[in-house]
């Protein structure tokens, strides 16, 4: 008997999630959604006074997404249009087995669909991590630092040391990978720094980002008005020793770009008061437990972690919960300082929803 003749076969998809896709996320303003942020711990080895609490309560390790969950979730936006993910925490580093999910995302990176994978961290474990997260297709980092004198940076992190930061700092640089300085501008405490802070920068080759004190979870004894700086004042400080050059650079988010002309260093500043970013917003933020954040300064959410769990082998429930989530996105956020007082002021930490 003669076989019936072999039909070719067609050519697998290049990417499984690249080949579900439908359409990619748009929001009811057009924006489309690109960026994903996820915050993979609320826990850290350090205390910043601008972010925690000395005596901070995390959550039940339970209540986390496991790393197989976290990994499920990121390749279903991955497949959905997101581009680059941004992991963070609380301290991303301190996440046991974190490696195993850098590892996992790196297949995305392979495949095209995924064009950036980077984290944002407090630079206390990138000694020990930054050639494997090399080695992952990590290419950038940004590390949090406040201060150069060791003693101030103690006080501002409480729990952290300074020497081991930039041996972290250096293990990155000497693995291949950009690294971004963000500090956050601080009154009283770090306003003396602005020149050395930026020209310690320019000499390590690595561009600066400040940051405007954002009114975010309780602080204990911590005051928000007492800490913040304006970045219009710092800016104009700035301008009294560098020529700036406004750069045209958007990333999205709420940083803007200046390039210093004596050093040629790019300069960021995010404003996350001012609304002057809201319009292009790209980004969605992902808790660790799952719940999907569409706006960094409104409490709107959507539950992830249910549709995940109750179909453990099927993305779609959890495909429909994102695009559902997404047409909920806000046109813009309500954090003002405006008449001395933290308006809008959200009661979650930083540290929950990821910086
Ligand atoms: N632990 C990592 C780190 O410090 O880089 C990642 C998480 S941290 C929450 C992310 C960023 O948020 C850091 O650059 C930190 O300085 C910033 N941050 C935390 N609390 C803030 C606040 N209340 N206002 C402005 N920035 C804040
Ligand atoms: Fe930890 Fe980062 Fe918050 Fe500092 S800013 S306490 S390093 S999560």
């Amino acid at each position: 008997m003669n076989a019936a003749p072999k039909q070719p076969l067609a050519p697998p998809p290049r990417n499984p999630y690249l080949a579900r896709m439908t359409a990619p996320l748009i929001d009811p303003f057009a924006r489309a959604i690109t960026y994903l942020r996820v915050s993979v711990t609320d826990r850290c080895d350090f205390r910043c006074v601008y972010c925690m609490s000395e005596n901070m309560t995390f959550l039940p390790k339970a209540d986390l997404l496991s790393l197989e969950e976290l990994d499920r979730l990121c390749s279903v936006f991955v497949g959905l249009g997101v581009q680059k993910l941004r992991i963070t925490g609380g301290e991303p580093l301190v996440r046991k087995g974190i490696l195993t999910f850098f590892q996992r995302m790196s297949r995305h990176l392979d495949s095209g669909a995924l064009k950036e994978l980077t984290l944002t961290t407090n630079g206390s474990q990138l000694a020990r991590y930054a050639p494997q997260l090399a080695a992952c297709g990590v290419r950038r980092v940004n590390v949090s630092l406040d201060t150069l004198d060791p003693a101030k940076f103690a006080r501002i992190t409480r729990w952290g040391r300074l020497p081991q930061v930039m041996d972290g700092i250096a293990a990155a640089r000497a693995a291949g990978m950009r690294v971004k300085i963000n500090a956050v501008a601080l009154k009283g405490v770090n306003e003396d720094e602005l020149f050395t802070l930026t020209e310690w920068c320019a000499q390590g080759g690595h561009d600066l980002t400040f940051i405007e004190v954002m009114p975010m979870g309780d602080l204990g004894n911590e005051d928000r008005l007492d800490q913040y700086w304006s970045l219009k004042d710092l800016r104009a400080r700035l301008a009294t020793r560098f020529a700036l050059t406004d750069l045209t650079d958007r990333s999205g988010g709420p940083a803007r770009y200046v390039r210093l002309e004596e050093t040629g260093q790019k300069i960021g500043f995010i404003t996350p008061l001012s609304h002057n970013f809201c319009e292009s917003c790209n980004r969605v933020r992902l808790t660790c437990t799952g719940e999907l954040y569409m706006c960094l300064g409104q409490e709107d959410r959507a539950d992830l972690r249910a549709p995940l769990r109750a179909a453990p082998a099927d993305d779609a429930a959890v495909e429909q919960a994102i695009r559902r989530a997404i047409l909920h996105k806000p046109k813009g956020h309500d954090f003002d300082y405006s008449r001395q007082t933290v308006a809008g002021q959200v009661t979650r930490h930083m540290s929950h929803t990821g910086g």
